[in-house]
């Protein structure tokens, strides 16, 4: 699933593109789910202002309205010269220039909204979400209050959102990890809790210098392939040994999903 550094390289990708450009028409070519793209008809005719990002989400202003772009768990959004006939193609966007904004979605999980500008009443995961990792705003000592506070484990904590936005299942293992705390542990001391701060804000510049990890289905906005798959030190690596000590990473399950760890280096 794409995360935060695989949404920002899309959003840096497609800004230069996309400012400035009018949307002059819209295709959904999902018949199954067209009640999800309805509101789509309201973006033509207006002209894209900015393209941001919140968490995994990408916002596209129109002023007064916003596209809120999620690619769930196999979506890709890129731009094409001719609006190309692709598989699982479920919406297309034509922008002033002749060019097309393209949404394509194997899997279905992805969800591209009109909403008024700033009015995510209908994305309550959006509305409720957490401070941006790589903004001032993620502040430490807010962060060892909540880490100390909130129950649940800590990597429940990291994927709902609410506490720090856009991390997934890839960048949670991976800064677990590196701040050598096991993803079950819960109500984290003041020094995990800042190791895990610094961690995270690692991890996601690092993978955004990278493009990105690249898997199954995930392009950048100009379908290049992001390379910091060669960096993960725990995701997907079952049996290789820990970087730090050598220890085989095990795959276990945490908060419903597959997670990956040295029990060595991340003790309960
Ligand atoms: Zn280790």
């Amino acid at each position: 699933m794409p995360e935060l550094p695989e949404v920002e390289t899309i959003r840096r990708d497609l800004e230069p593109h996309l400012l400035g450009r009018r949307i002059v028409g819209f295709h959904v070519a999902d018949v199954r789910a067209r009640s999800k793209y309805r509101r789509l008809a309201n973006a033509r005719n207006q002209t894209i202002r900015a393209v941001s990002r919140r968490g995994k989400y990408l916002l596209v202003s129109l002023g007064d309205t916003e596209l809120v772009v999620h690619l769930g768990m196999s979506g890709r959004l890129f731009l094409a010269e001719s609006a190309p006939m692709v598989k699982h193609r479920r919406a297309v966007l034509d922008l002033s220039d002749g060019s097309h904004l393209v949404f394509v979605d194997r899997r279905r999980f992805g969800t591209l909204q009109l909403v008024e500008a700033g009015d995510y009443s209908t994305l309550p995961t959006l509305a409720r979400m957490g401070p941006e990792p790589l903004s001032t705003e993620f502040a430490p000592e807010p962060w060892v209050t909540s880490m100390a506070r909130a129950n649940g484990s800590v990597k429940a904590l990291l994927l709902s959102q609410r506490l720090v936005a856009g991390i997934g299942n890839i960048y949670a293992d991976e800064a677990l990890h590196r701040a050598r705390i096991h993803p079950l542990a819960h109500h984290l001391g003041r020094r995990p809790a800042l190791r895990l701060h610094q961690a995270i804000r690692d991890v996601l510049s690092e993978a955004i210098a990278h493009r990105g990890t690249t898997f199954s289905l995930h392009r950048d906005g100009l379908m290049n392939e992001g390379d910091f798959y060669a960096e993960l030190r725990v995701f997907g690596q079952t049996g290789t040994p820990c970087r730090r000590c050598e220890t085989p990473i095990v795959k276990v399950r945490v908060a419903g999903r597959g997670t990956h760890l040295c029990t060595r280096c991340q003790q309960p």
